[in-house]
C-alpha cells in the first residue's frame, strides 16, 4: 500500500513537471493561479468525466474559479474564515483579506483550527467573511450551522455558502452515513441532503440577504468557456450579506 503510495507521488511530481509542455497553449486561462493553457485537465471517471475541470496548475475545479472571479470583485472587509479550504483558494483569499485569514476544519490537520460549523469556536460579528464551499450538504442540521455562520459575521460582513443543487427541491436523506471522512478514504460520498434551488430560501431564513450568482452574470460565454466554468459542474455562487 506504501509502496503504490510512492509511486503515485512520483507519477503525479512528473505530470506536474510535464506539465508546461503538456498543457502549452492559450486557449484557457485559470483566474485562480494566473496561468494560460492549452487545455485543463479532465476529471470525473465515466459519465461523470469532465472535460477541462482542473486547472493543471493549482488544481483550481470549475467552482473554484467562478468562486474566485466573483470574490475578486468583492474583497471582504475584515478578517476571513475558509472553512473546509481549497488548497487553491487558500493563498489567495489569505492576499484577499486585510484583515487576516483562518482556515478551518472538524477533522483535518492542515487547518489553523479545528472547528464545528455547528458551534463555531468565535465570538460574535468576528468576520468580515466566511467562505464554505460544498460543506452543508454533508451537516445534519445545516440552518443551525448557517446560524452560526451569521453569528460571527459582522454587519455588512458576507458568506458564500455554496452547496451541489441537483434536484427540483431539498431533500434530507436522514439514514445516510455521517461524512466526516477521513482525507484518502475510497468509499463514495453520502450526502445527508440533496439541494434544490431553494436553499437560497434555507439561506435567507437565518437573516441574510441571498444573492445567486452564475457564470453567466460575470463572464461571456467565450469567457466562460476560456475560463472553464461554462459547464453546469461550476454550479452558483450562493452569496449572503448579513444587514
Ligand atoms: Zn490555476
Amino acid at each position: 500500500m506504501r509502496r503504490l503510495k510512492r509511486l503515485e507521488t512520483r507519477l503525479r511530481r512528473l505530470r506536474n513537471r510535464a506539465a508546461p509542455l503538456l498543457y502549452r497553449g492559450d486557449a484557457f486561462h485559470c483566474p485562480v493561479c494566473a496561468g494560460s493553457f492549452g487545455k485543463f485537465r479532465a476529471a470525473g471517471r465515466r459519465r461523470e468525466r469532465r472535460p477541462d475541470a482542473v486547472c493543471p496548475r493549482c488544481a483550481s475545479r470549475e467552482r473554484d474559479r467562478l468562486a474566485f472571479l466573483f470574490l475578486r470583485q468583492t474583497p471582504p472587509a475584515g478578517r476571513v474564515l475558509h472553512m473546509a479550504p481549497e488548497p487553491c483558494l487558500r493563498s489567495r483569499l489569505r492576499e484577499l483579506a486585510p484583515g487576516g485569514y483562518v482556515s478551518a476544519d472538524l477533522l483535518r490537520r492542515d487547518v489553523d483550527e479545528r472547528a464545528d460549523l455547528g458551534a463555531l469556536p468565535h465570538a460574535d460579528a468576528t468576520f468580515g467573511g466566511v467562505y464554505c464551499s460544498h460543506v452543508l450538504q454533508d451537516v445534519r442540521d445545516d440552518i443551525a450551522a448557517m446560524a452560526e455562520v451569521f453569528r460571527v459575521l459582522a454587519p455588512g460582513g458576507w458568506a458564500v455558502l455554496n452547496v451541489p443543487v441537483k434536484a427540483a427541491k431539498t431533500t434530507n436523506h436522514p439514514d445516510a452515513p455521517l461524512r466526516g471522512r477521513p482525507q484518502g478514504d475510497p468509499r463514495p460520498p453520502e450526502h445527508l441532503r440533496t439541494y434544490g434551488p431553494d436553499f437560497a430560501e434555507r439561506m435567507a431564513s437565518v437573516g441574510f440577504r441571498v444573492r445567486v450568482v452564475a457564470a453567466g452574470d460575470l463572464a461571456t460565454p467565450d469567457e466562460q468557456r476560456r475560463l472553464g466554468i461554462a459547464s453546469a459542474a461550476a454550479g452558483a455562487i450562493h452569496f449572503g450579506v448579513k444587514p
